[in-house]
C-alpha cells in the first residue's frame, strides 16, 4: 500500500502533486481519458472505482464545446462553459466514486491560446469562491511552434496559473497522428528527428519553468496520435530516459526529475509502456480506444434491436418497443463498454488496485 493517501474527489493543488509523485514512485501511470459528455464522464468514473485506479480525466477544445452543447450558437463560449461544466460535475460527484480525480484540458495549440486563458479566468473566479482550482491543469501544446515561443508562452501562462496552485502540460517536439484535429499529419517523409525530442529542449524547458511553478511534458518519443499503420514509426521509450538523465545530471536533482506524459498511446506494445512508464511517465492519453469502446457495444445494440429503432409499436404485430428504443439502454451499453475497456488499461499502466484516495 502506498505511503500517500488522499481524500477521495478531484484533486488539485498538493493533492495533484501528491497523486503524481505518488505513481512515479510506485511505478505506475494513471490513463488519461478524454470525455465528451456526462455518460463518457461518468463512465470513466465508474472504470476507475471499479479498478480501484485513480484516473485523469481530460476535455479537449471541441469535447468541451460538445459539452455545452453542439447547438450553442457561440461556438468559443462552448469550449469554455463546456469546461468549466464538465469540471463543475466532477467536483460534485467525484468523491462518490471513492477515488482520485484529476481534471484537466487537452492540447491547445497557438489558436486556443484564448481557450486556456478564458478558463484561467473562469478557474481564478472558482478559486476565489471555493479556495482550490476548477482544474488540476491544463495543456498548451506549442510544438509547432519555435522552441522559444513555445517556453515564453508556456511561462507566461504558468505563473498565472501557479498562483491557484496549477500544473501546465507542455508538448516538445511533434507528434505525428492527429487526434481531434491537433497535431500533424504523420509523413514517411517526414525528418526523423523531428518526430523525437531532443534531451536538450527538454532540459531547456526544465530551465525555465521549474522555478515557476508545477508542470509536465509531452515528449515525443515515436508516438503517434490516433490509431496508425504499424512499423511507421518506432517507439524509442529510451529518449525519455536520456532526458531524465540529462536534467538530472545538469541540476543535481534525484531520479526521474521530469514528470512526463504519453501521448498517443492507443496500441502502443504493452513492454514499450512498461518502459515509459520506468522513465516517469505517469499519465497516458487514451482517446481513440475509449472512443471505439464506447461506439462498438452501440452499434451491437443498434443491429440487434433495428425494428426498435424505426417503429415505436410494431405495425406487423403490434409489439411496443418502448423499453428497446429508451436511450439509457444503448448509452448504458456504450458506458459498459467503457468501463471494460478501462480495466485494461489500468492494467497495462500498473495503476489497478493502486488508488491512494482513503476515506
Ligand atoms: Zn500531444
Amino acid at each position: 500500500m502506498s505511503e500517500h493517501a488522499l481524500k477521495p474527489g478531484v484533486v488539485t493543488g498538493k493533492g495533484y502533486t501528491t497523486l503524481v509523485e505518488a505513481a512515479k514512485s510506485g511505478g505506475y501511470a494513471l490513463p488519461a481519458v478524454n470525455v465528451v459528455s456526462t455518460n463518457s464522464l461518468n463512465a470513466v468514473m465508474e472504470a476507475a472505482a471499479k479498478a480501484q485506479s485513480d484516473i485523469i480525466i481530460q476535455l479537449s477544445n471541441s469535447g468541451a464545446a460538445f459539452f455545452a452543447g453542439a447547438g450553442m450558437t457561440d461556438g468559443f463560449k462552448a469550449k469554455v462553459l463546456g469546461a468549466v461544466a464538465a469540471a463543475r460535475h466532477a467536483h460534485l460527484l467525484a468523491e462518490h466514486y471513492g477515488v482520485c480525480v484529476v481534471m484537466h484540458t487537452d492540447h491547445a495549440n497557438r489558436e486556443l491560446i484564448p481557450w486556456v486563458e478564458a478558463m484561467l479566468d473562469e478557474g481564478e473566479k472558482f478559486h476565489a469562491r471555493y479556495g482550490k482550482p476548477l482544474y488540476s491543469s491544463h495543456m498548451l501544446d506549442l510544438s509547432a511552434d519555435s522552441i522559444d515561443f513555445n517556453l515564453d508562452e508556456c511561462a507566461r501562462i504558468l505563473e498565472r496559473m501557479a498562483k491557484m496552485d496549477m500544473s501546465l502540460e507542455i508538448e516538445l517536439g511533434v507528434t505525428g497522428g492527429e487526434e481531434d484535429g491537433m497535431g500533424s499529419e504523420f509523413e514517411e517523409s517526414a525528418d526523423n528527428s523531428r518526430l523525437y525530442t531532443q534531451p536538450e529542449d527538454v532540459l531547456q524547458a526544465y530551465d525555465r519553468l521549474n522555478p515557476l511553478g508545477h508542470f509536465s511534458v509531452a515528449a515525443s518519443f515515436g508516438n503517434v496520435h490516433g490509431v496508425y499503420k504499424p512499423g511507421n514509426v518506432k517507439l524509442r521509450p529510451e529518449i525519455l530516459k536520456n532526458s531524465q538523465d540529462l536534467v538530472q545530471k545538469s541540476h543535481g536533482t534525484g531520479h526521474n526529475p521530469l514528470h512526463l506524459v504519453f501521448h498517443g498511446g492507443s496500441g502502443s506494445e504493452k513492454d514499450k509502456i512498461k518502459a515509459a512508464v520506468s522513465y516517469g511517465v505517469f499519465k497516458m492519453n487514451i482517446d481513440t480506444d475509449t472512443q471505439f469502446a464506447f461506439s462498438e457495444p452501440i452499434g451491437s445494440y443498434v443491429s440487434n434491436n433495428q425494428r426498435a429503432f424505426r417503429f415505436q409499436v410494431d405495425p406487423e404485430d403490434g409489439t411496443p418497443y418502448k423499453k428497446a428504443y429508451d436511450p439509457r439502454k444503448y448509452l448504458r451499453a456504450g458506458e459498459l463498454g467503457i468501463v471494460k475497456r478501462l480495466q485494461e488499461a489500468c492494467e497495462d499502466l500498473g495503476s489497478k488496485g493502486r488508488s491512494i484516495a482513503r476515506n
